[in-house]
């Protein structure tokens, strides 16, 4: 009779210590720093995000995100090296050095943290979006990214179902992926990328919204697509990625000509997808090293299957013309790209001393890649690419020569 009155059942699981693997020894120093002395000061302190996800998987995360009780200005106070960014909902930055470690007091609504970054520019608003570590769970776009790590007693707290998804290797929307979706549309494409780099399965209702609701893409703003786009090819899964964009639509809304290329190239089996298994291998070797493959390449790349099928003066041009356009890439990736697929010419020959001067363009070595993807590809001869590495690579012996006699 008095059911009404009772208390809300606490909906959270929690995975104590010997329940999960977490351990501290995988959690940067100073993130760790930040959580203890936010916890020390009686605020609830919790690892969020992504860097849970990534240490659950036994992954080494990217970086690590804070959620806290603790009020922006209570922030501002407790910590010297703290920097607070956007307006509406203020996000602390708490530097060491060049890291930065995000904080965010815990929120109740779904704006994410791209479009608090473009509001800022609105000036202050009413404040009222503060919430609890609930709501913050709630907010967040896949379960696998809503899961805390409290550090006041090491567990994994976890609102949204998080922990089973990780281990059954699937990307959940939180809520209803149709309500989610038109809300930010960027969730679609971050739901790709962590289908593609993780290896993981886009559960049956989430995918489903995605094909429903792909057109809504255009809507999202131009600066995050463009940004998600180029974080598609990161880490080298640039294949599965942008074969999920075609399959949803979501390909054929940004870049229309290219998806009906795809389509004309056999579809599953277009040679666009050997393409970009090409370029991520490249993509893996320079993670290795450190190094990242250039937007221009990866644009060049991408975009190969159409200008194969345009076969025209000037097709490098408009070809390369549609990413600026539609996703208004910076323009010197659409300058390197357009001079990559230009090279083509150049490169399909053996070099000879007129067109051997092209060895000391600044993308040169960019050219060279996007020459050997497209040959490896197309299953032919390297033996020319090879010749213009040759050369080059004697080029650095002669400078060396140079600089010795010099010296
Ligand atoms: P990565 O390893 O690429 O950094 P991430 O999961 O950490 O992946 P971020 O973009 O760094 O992704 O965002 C941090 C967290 O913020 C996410 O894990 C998610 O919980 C939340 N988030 C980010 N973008 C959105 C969004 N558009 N809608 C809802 N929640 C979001
Ligand atoms: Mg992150």
């Amino acid at each position: 009779m008095f059911g009404f009155l009772k208390k809300k059942a606490n909906r959270s699981v929690v995975y104590k210590r010997q329940d999960h693997c977490i351990s501290r020894k995988n959690i940067d120093p100073d993130a760790l720093k930040v959580l203890y002395r936010l916890s020390s000061m009686g605020f609830t302190a919790y690892l969020v995000g992504g860097g849970v996800r990534d240490l659950l998987m036994g992954r080494k995360p990217k970086d690590f995100d804070v959620g806290t009780s603790a009020k922006p200005n209570e922030l501002r106070k407790i910590f010297r090296n703290c920097f607070l960014i956007g307006r509406r909902f203020r996000l602390a930055q708490i530097r060491f050095g060049a890291k930065v470690i995000e904080t965010a007091t815990f929120r109740q609504n779904s704006q994410s943290v791209g479009e608090i970054i473009e509001h800022a520019a609105e000036g202050p608003q009413e404040d009222n979006t503060f919430g609890t570590p609930e709501t913050d769970a709630y907010r967040r776009d896949f379960t696998v990214n809503g899961l805390f790590y409290d550090i006041k007693d090491f567990s994994v707290i976890d609102w949204v179902g998080g922990m089973k998804d990780i281990k059954n290797r699937v990307i959940r929307a939180i809520g209803d992926p149709n309500i989610r979706f038109q809300e930010d549309p960027v969730r679609m494409m971050r739901a790709v990328k962590f289908s593609s780099r993780l290896g993981f399965t886009i559960e049956r209702k989430t995918f489903a919204a995605m094909k429903r609701h792909h057109a809504c893409i255009l809507s999202a703003s131009q600066p995050r697509v463009c940004e998600e786009v180029f974080r598609l090819f990161t880490y080298g899964h640039s294949a599965e990625a942008f074969k999920l964009m075609w399959r949803t639509g979501m390909l054929g809304d940004l870049l229309p000509e290219l998806a009906a290329a795809i389509d004309k190239t056999g579809g599953e089996k277009s040679v666009e997808w050997k393409y970009l298994e090409v370029l991520d291998e490249l993509e893996k070797i320079r993670e290795k090293e450190g190094l990242e493959v250039s937007n221009g390449l990866r644009a060049a790349v991408l975009m190969t299957a159409l200008l194969k099928v345009e076969r025209k003066d000037g097709a490098s041009r408009r070809v390369m013309q549609t990413m600026l356009t539609t996703l208004k890439i910076p323009k010197t990736a659409y300058f390197t790209a357009v001079l990559l697929m230009e090279s083509r010419v150049r490169l399909c020959k053996p070099p000879t001393k007129p067109r051997s001067r092209f060895i000391y363009n600044r993308d040169f070595l960019d050219a060279l890649d996007y020459n050997r993807i497209l040959v490896r590809a197309e299953g032919g001869d390297e033996r020319t690419v090879n010749a213009w590495a040759d050369l080059y690579d004697q080029k650095g012996i002669n400078n060396e020569c140079e600089e010795l006699v010099q010296g």
